[in-house]
């Protein structure tokens, strides 16, 4: 029946039919960003595996057509689009989640979304898988696609190194088993492949036991050189003790509710009090983000002596410090919540045009003078996260490219659109990011762009630098015809390497 569906499409390439509402064509010409839209010639809704490889090997006998695997749709930039091509919704696949009796793993389909990754194993197992995103509501295949970071990858790299086998469907249509000692060309080359060698349909994802509760702390600093030293310290003293998490952010040194001091405090109870900023500050304040796990079982006074140990060396501005405990799935369902105030004002289906950056440590200091303390000083309209990652934790075999060095920084600028006057327009705001990748570049950073895109083959080029010979050669070998992930505007139809 899908099949016959997909033919019609193929064979008729009938671009009116576009319209029938119940292809969802009109949705998945859209995404989280708001900014791109495309015209899909379909939408197809696989059950299985084999639909989804049957949906390859149909649109490889076209000499066009493009498929494009749709996770949650969140990308920002119609990463996740086809236009006049095929997206499949991947969603759609029969969910499974299937905790191995061992405990050490759960196998999990590549459409599955994270939260619900999360409730099984949490609710059902008392486990959970070890490094996350902030937000779940993104899917298993999709933020393995690009890398998934979060305050947990100091500690277990980000989500591409916490996933031990993949079945994948290849740009051949080929169904695929691999790991690293199974076909591990393919293994490597699809984590962080940005969708462009084959699509996720299984993934083994490691799990931990899960703690109960949650001590989640903020703290406030006036100087970017003391944050950007107590995180470096906290992330690289792993092996002696820190926390589980470590993130961290910059916020305006003012009453603005959007972007000041009110989106600190972790409760209504514990206001932010500015009479306790140090003179003189800057534009900008830093916020260093902190959690650690426990068992119920444990003492309140065992937790609070293991917390005194890591802050206690820490120089933050004392009275500025907020911290609740939580239940773990409260902590990681965070954003949810922000999401459903969000939904709640109008802002959450707005346009978002982010940015998010990896940048050297060795810059980041230049950084927040030219960029957060300079053309960021008023905020982006939502969260501004800076915080510091190792290099160590990525095997460079997988396709992510990151600057050098062994500690860099997440830049996420994480912009939403309110509709009061204050606020930058939309094409205000896609300019600034181009102002700040322009800045970086003139003043010789060493960055790369995490979700990146790019509309030229130059601008691909110079990301991958030395690796893109590499990336070509994967694409020729997984996806020759580049039927994958068009909307990432890397290789088009036909393409030959150069
Ligand atoms: P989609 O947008 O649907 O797809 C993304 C790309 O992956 C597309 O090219 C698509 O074709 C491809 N793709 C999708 N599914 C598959 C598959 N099964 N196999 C192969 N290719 C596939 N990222 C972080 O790392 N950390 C964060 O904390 C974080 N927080 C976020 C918070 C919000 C509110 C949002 C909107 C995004 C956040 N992201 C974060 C970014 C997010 O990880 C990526 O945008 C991710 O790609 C979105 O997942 P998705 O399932 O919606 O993918």
């Amino acid at each position: 029946m899908m099949i016959a569906y997909i033919e019609r499409f193929v064979y008729e390439n009938d671009v009116e039919s576009m319209t029938d509402p119940e292809t969802n064509v009109e949705f998945a010409g859209k995404d989280f960003g708001g900014v791109q839209s495309s015209k899909p010639l379909a939408v197809i809704k696989p059950s299985t595996t084999d639909d989804v490889a049957k949906v390859i090997r149909q649109a490889s006998r076209s000499p066009h057509l493009t498929v494009a695997a749709r996770g949650n749709g969140h990308s920002v930039s119609g990463q996740a689009m086809a236009h006049r091509g095929l997206v499949v919704d991947m969603k759609s696949v029969e969910y499974g989640i299937q905790v191995d009796p061992t405990g050490k793993y759960a196998d999990v389909s590549g459409g599955a979304l994270w939260e619900d990754v999360l409730k099984r194993c949490v609710l059902g197992h008392g486990l959970a898988p070890r490094s996350w995103t902030d937000y779940l509501d993104l899917t298993v295949g999709g933020t393995l696609s690009n890398a998934g970071v979060s305050g947990q990858a100091f500690v277990f790299g980000p989500q591409t190194e916490n996933v031990t086998e993949l079945e994948v469907v290849t740009g051949n249509g080929d169904v695929l088993v691999c790991s690293s000692n199974l076909n591990p060309e393919l293994f490597f080359s699809v984590l962080g492949g940005l969708g462009q060698f084959g699509i996720i349909t299984r993934a083994r994802v490691l799990l931990q036991p899960a703690p109960d509760m949650v001590r989640w702390i903020r703290v406030v600093y006036s100087e970017f050189s003391e944050f950007t030293r107590d995180t470096e310290w906290l992330i690289t003293r792993r092996e002696v003790e820190s926390f589980d998490y470590v993130e961290g952010f910059v916020f305006v040194n003012s009453d603005d509710p959007v972007n000041g001091w009110p989106t600190v405090p972790l409760d209504s109870e514990h206001p932010f009090d500015p009479t306790h900023i140090p003179r003189p500050a800057g534009p900008v304040l830093y916020c260093l983000e902190v959690a650690l796990h426990y068992k119920n079982e444990d003492p309140l006074s065992a937790v609070d002596k293991r917390v005194e140990r890591l802050v206690g060396g820490l120089k933050f501005v004392e009275e500025l410090r907020f911290e609740v405990d939580v239940g773990y799935m409260d902590f990681l369902l965070r954003v949810k919540r922000a999401e459903q105030q969000a939904k709640a004002n109008g802002i959450w289906d707005a346009p978002h045009p982010w940015l998010n950056m990896f940048v050297s440590q060795k810059d980041i200091a230049n950084f927040d003078r030219v960029i957060f303390k300079n053309i960021l000083k008023y905020g982006v309209g939502g969260p501004m996260l800076v915080y510091p990652l190792l290099r160590s934790k990525w095997d460079d075999r997988k396709s992510v490219v990151l600057p050098e060095g062994e500690i860099f920084y997440l830049v996420a600028l994480l912009r939403f659109c309110f509709p009061y006057p204050k606020a930058l327009s939309i094409e205000e705001m896609v300019a600034q990011n181009q102002e700040i990748v322009q800045n970086c570049t003139k003043n010789g950073f060493d960055f790369k762009l995490y979700l990146p895109h790019y509309n030229s083959k130059e601008g691909w080029k110079h990301h991958f630098g030395n690796q893109w010979t590499r990336f070509q050669e994967r694409k020729a070998c997984f996806d020759p015809m580049a039927i994958l992930a068009p909307g990432q505007k890397i290789f088009q139809r036909n393409w030959q390497p150069s």
